[in-house]
């Protein structure tokens, strides 16, 4: 392929990229967004195949495909749809770890640069520059290296570093997330629960001015010090693992968007170094999505983003044990089968629990059963529930209920206070009221589904565990709450049945 073709299907393929992205932003559209996106993906292998020169390469790429390609199609049939965001930041630490050797790589071959050869005299023109540029590069040619001016081997070093840095963060940092999203709430690799260490935000900011030093080092020495390229590299993997680690298990939706961001970013950061122009475009695409959407998680979490970077939310310990919240009720299927039939409206909200108990199903059968007897169903969604953006809308597309009864926090918060009966499957944290009541809650000020101001309040849960936040959560023990303990699905198909008698 010529390199005007080769250009040309980059050009195609970014558009296909970007077809997929907005695609991807419907539910009608997000099938034909998923097939621009593997369209625009396959345009953009050919055309690189068609830059390999040596037949060993060729093999070497063909090989590491059929393997990384077997591994990725395996773990994708096996995993879980409740376990896709551990294996989304398992992914980012690839990218992450990606960039590192593409920088360190890009170092090593720094050997063969020479830039000497085309020291440039400041006095001349710029066709005199341009004239003696060729005539080094020439002269390079002859001798087997490669010839770069000053400025072209200063920014090359520049995003040799920035490229190692923002991967050694993105690796480490994708590391610990997946460990905080590994599990349930007991057995989990890292607890969700920040890491607290003093002056922790110091650290931080310390590490990133060593860095920028050592970024000076690197660029002023006479030969590009390998030393601070080390030492950088060690740093940026210590700041990745405590920048994840410090933030609170809530604020986690924004900490995924987030690497998703720094991913992309990367990602261009490899794309100026193997100065491959549609990965720059494709890194950037992902950079700014991911941006875009931690800005929307943060909105929708009343965070502000750089204190959720810092790792400020979230951090204050769990204020009140089980014990010291009181009594809590306990009411069996049939009894909750008895409080819907007199009911007239019923708001549901689902959370984490109905994805792992895979109860959409059973709630779809609950709503057309309690439709049949005239009563009022509607669903509350909250912005983060489950865990993934759009966790919940999925499940229950998947099940067919309409979308019209599917309603957004913002539409549907202040109904509650006039809905009979509130049952709440599988969801903690997005229904604490603690949130809006305990200034001195971890998850303090983040919106939530005011599910207690109903009439009733039935909890699906398997326990008195708490939510993916680790903090406790006082409806449980309101006077109009009740637990209904088991598997959400088996809970929920008791109820349709008893209903059905
Ligand atoms: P939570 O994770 O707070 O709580 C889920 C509840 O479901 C648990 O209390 C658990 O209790 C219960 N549960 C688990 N399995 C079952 C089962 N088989 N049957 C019945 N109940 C079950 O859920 P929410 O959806 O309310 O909140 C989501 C949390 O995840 C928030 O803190 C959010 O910040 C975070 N998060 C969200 C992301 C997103 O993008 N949406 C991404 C990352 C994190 P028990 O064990 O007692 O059964």
């Amino acid at each position: 392929m010529t390199l005007g073709l080769t250009h040309m299907a980059y050009i195609l393929a970014a558009l296909l990229f970007i077809m997929a992205l907005a695609g991807l932003s419907k539910q009608e559209t997000a099938k034909l967004g998923c097939l621009s996106g593997m369209a625009g993906m396959t345009i953009a292998l050919l055309a690189a195949f068609s830059k390999v020169e040596s037949g060993a390469g060729f093999g070497l790429i063909i090989f590491a495909m059929v393997v990384g390609g077997a591994i990725g199609i395996y773990v994708a049939r096996k995993v879980a749809m409740t376990q896709m965001p551990e294996m989304i930041a398992c992914l980012h630490s690839f990218v992450g770890l990606a960039a590192v050797l593409v920088g360190y790589n890009s170092f090593l071959e720094l050997g063969a640069v020479a830039p000497e050869a085309i020291a440039i005299p400041l006095n001349l023109t710029n066709e005199e520059i341009a004239r003696a540029v060729e005539t080094a590069k020439a002269a390079a040619a002859a001798s087997d290296t490669t010839t770069m001016s000053l400025s072209e081997l200063n920014t090359h070093l520049a995003e040799i570093f920035l490229g190692i840095f923002i991967g050694a963060v993105t690796f480490t940092g994708s590391i610990v997330a997946y460990g905080k999203l590994n599990g349930t709430y007991k057995l989990r690799i890292f607890k969700s629960a920040p890491l607290v260490l003093p002056g922790g935000n110091w650290l931080n900011l310390g590490a990133l001015l060593a860095s920028a030093v050592l970024m000076v080092w690197f660029m002023a020495a006479d030969a590009p010090s390998a030393t601070a390229l080390t030492l950088m590299t060690i740093i940026a993997l210590l700041f990745g693992i405590h920048l994840v680690a410090a933030i609170g298990g809530a604020d986690m939706p924004v900490v995924i968007s987030m690497l998703n961001s720094y991913s992309g970013w990367a990602a261009a950061a490899s794309g100026f170094m193997l100065d491959n122009d549609l990965l720059i475009v494709t890194g950037a695409l992902v950079g700014s999505s991911g941006a875009i959407l931690s800005y929307i998680m943060c909105k929708a979490m009343n965070r502000s983003f750089i204190s959720v970077i810092a790792g400020g939310f979230g951090n204050a310990p769990t204020t009140q044990k089980e014990e010291e919240m009181g009594e809590y009720r306990e009411l069996k299927a049939p009894d909750v089968a008895d409080l819907l039939k007199n009911s007239s409206s019923v708001i549901i909200a689902p959370g984490y629990g109905m994805a792992v108990a895979q109860a959409q199903n059973a709630v779809a059968a609950l709503t057309e059963k309690l439709q049949a007897r005239g009563i009022n169903v509607r669903f509350a969604i909250h912005p983060v529930a489950g865990r993934l953006p759009g966790h919940m809308n999925v499940l229950l597309a998947e099940a067919k209920v309409p979308y019209d009864i599917v309603l957004e926090m913002d539409e549907i918060n202040d109904d509650f206070e006039d809905t009979d009966t509130v049952l709440v499957i599988g969801a903690n944290d997005t229904v604490n009221p603690a949130a809006a009541e305990d200034p001195t809650s971890p998850i303090a000020g983040m919106p939530v589904l005011e599910v207690w101001k109903a009439h009733n309040v039935v909890v699906f849960k398997r326990s008195m565990n708490p939510g993916y936040a680790g903090v406790q959560n006082p409806l449980f023990f309101k006077d109009n709450s009740a637990m209904c303990f088991g598997d959400a699905k088996k809970t929920v198909e008791e109820i349709v049945a008893a209903l059905g008698e």
